[in-house]
């Protein structure tokens, strides 16, 4: 405010009307009291719409924004002062990790909005349980923590009782539920850590049993937990050496068309020979190395290895590549596939790669783009392993697929089970009404394959026809000859 003066105006050279002189100075002095006012209120109105601001802010900082929770550092500061009281008060306090079990099939599915939805509706459930003693935080996408000051070992099970019942019990979205689900793991300070980092350690790992468990949500941290954790992460550095130390190999089985008998191709399929472990399955180590990411190094290997070998095969039959929905999600595979075929020369009309639904379902717009590169390369597309995961018709309809592989757990009963036969019957009905060959897989027996031949299956893979062998084997058998001075190199003599 800028100070002023108030002087006496001389009317005609003197003070002649001083009445009217003294109303003037009242008005100014009056309005110069309203400024003043005016300043002071508004200055009074931004202290507290500071004050609001701060107390916002501070909000904004401590709690997650979607659900209202307590977020990850809240919890940390929470976590740090409530060991402190266990600590002082010598008792004992429960860390429960809490990560939802279908929260990703519910966005991939349902789209984000109504993922954040369900993740509000349960942010508010579990923050309407709460008691005196218990805190939970969202501390990640669909990750939460509780903590609870544990006095008795009932107290704990009804705690965790009320969480199960508000993850498990379905969440209403406009005309549909869901049932978010949750696994839960355990950790006791300080019967089971001595310190914040080990404790947050063993409930995560308690939580990750849990997960991998189907028949309990909850789970107790134990010690022997930490050392399948230490066997897993020691498997995965040998697999990451295994690659420079000539111990990864593939082996092809063979693919057969049902209507000529011909053979279509070769399923390429990768082997681990581990050095004191002998060959341990894709099944064990493929999840491994996504896990630890070595499936980028892995899978290009694989795809450049499967390519300059099949490019002197004679007869040209095509090889299909196994790709993992991490390679697929993170590589730039069209890209690689590109540099693969120019650097090995193999026609891309000879190259499949082999895809699980749940490669797609991480992003389908990418997807759909990544496949349509693909494919615009020349190259085709399975989907493998039908019938497993979600099985979407909607993935059959958006995608360009040129091949549905029928999972192998279908084939493997049909003769015996009445319920399989309609399945693989719906499945070739659909491939047909959609124009995609269906490939079964996991023929082992003549029985199986006259089924599939009787439903109109236009092809197969399986033992019955093939067990996945080293290309020395095939060249063995006579059904690939190769080219050039392939043979010579490999140390194979021609039939
Ligand atoms: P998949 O792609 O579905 O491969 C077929 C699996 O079924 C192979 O198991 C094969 O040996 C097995 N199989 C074939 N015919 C029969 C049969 O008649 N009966 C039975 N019981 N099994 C049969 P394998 O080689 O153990 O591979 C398992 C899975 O590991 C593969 O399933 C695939 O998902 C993955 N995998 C293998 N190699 C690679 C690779 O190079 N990259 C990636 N990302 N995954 C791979
Ligand atoms: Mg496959
Ligand atoms: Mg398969």
């Amino acid at each position: 405010m800028t100070a002023f003066q108030v002087e006496p105006m001389p009317i005609e050279g003197s003070f002649s009307n001083p009445t009217a002189l003294h109303t003037l100075a009242l008005a100014i002095a009056g309005m110069s009291l309203m400024i003043a006012c005016a300043g002071l209120v508004s200055y009074l109105i931004d202290d507290n719409v500071r004050a609001e601001s701060l107390e916002h802010l501070r909000r904004m900082a401590l709690n997650d924004m979607l659900t209202g929770l307590p977020n990850r550092m809240n919890f940390n500061e929470r976590l740090d002062l409530e060991i402190e009281l266990a600590r002082q008060r010598k008792s004992r306090l429960a860390l429960v990790g809490i990560d939802l079990n279908r929260f990703k099939e519910i966005n991939d599915l349902r789209g984000h909005h109504a993922g954040d939805e369900v993740l509000r509706i349960l942010g508010r459930r579990m923050s309407n349980l709460l008691r005196e003693g218990e805190f939970v935080a969202r501390v990640g996408g669909d990750e939460f923590v509780a903590i609870y000051r544990l006095e008795e070992q009932a107290g704990l099970i009804d705690f965790l009782s009320r969480l199960e019942a508000a993850l498990y019990k379905p969440v209403r979205l406009d005309n549909y539920q869901v049932t978010p689900g949750a696994s839960f793991g355990v950790a006791i300070y300080p019967d089971d850590a001595s310190s914040k980092v080990i404790l947050v350690n063993n409930a995560d790992l308690a939580m990750y049993r849990a997960k991998a468990d189907l028949m309990h949500s909850v789970c107790f941290y134990e010690p022997a937990m930490d050392e399948t954790v230490r066997a897993r992460r020691n498997l995965a550095a040998d697999l990451r050496e295994a690659l420079g130390r000539d111990q990864l190999s593939v082996h092809y089985q063979v693919q057969t068309s049902l209507s000529t008998g011909e053979i279509r191709g070769y399923e390429v399929l990768l082997r681990w020979e581990h050095p004191r472990r002998g060959f341990i399955p894709p099944a064990e180590f493929i999840p491994l190395a996504e896990e630890d990411g070595v499936i980028l190094q892995i899978g290009e290997w694989v795809l450049r290895e499967a390519c300059a070998k099949a490019v002197s095969w004679k007869p040209p039959h095509m090889v299909a590549v196994n790709v993992s929905a991490v390679q697929f999600a993170h590589a730039d595979l069209p890209g690689l596939v590109t540099n693969v075929l120019m650097q090995t020369g193999l026609a891309p009309e000879r190259l499949e790669l082999e895809l699980t639904e749940s490669a797609i379902f991480v992003d389908r717009e990418r997807s759909l783009q990544t496949l349509r590169q693909i494919k615009a390369l020349g190259v085709s597309i399975a989907l493998d392993d039908f019938g497993t995961g979600y099985s979407s018709l909607d993935t059959l309809r958006s995608f360009p697929f040129d091949r549905i592989k029928l999972d192998q757990s279908f084939v493997g009963d049909a003769v015996s089970s009445p319920q399989d036969r309609p399945i693989i019957r719906a499945v070739l009905t659909l491939g047909k009404s959609l124009g995609i060959p269906v490939l079964a897989e996991g023929i082992e027996t003549p029985d199986q394959l006259a089924l599939l031949i009787e439903e109109g299956c236009d092809e197969a893979q399986g033992f019955l026809f093939g067990r996945p062998v080293p290309l020395s084997q095939i060249l063995g058998s006579g059904q690939i000859a190769l080219t050039g001075n392939d043979h010579e190199r490999l140390g194979v003599v021609p039939s």
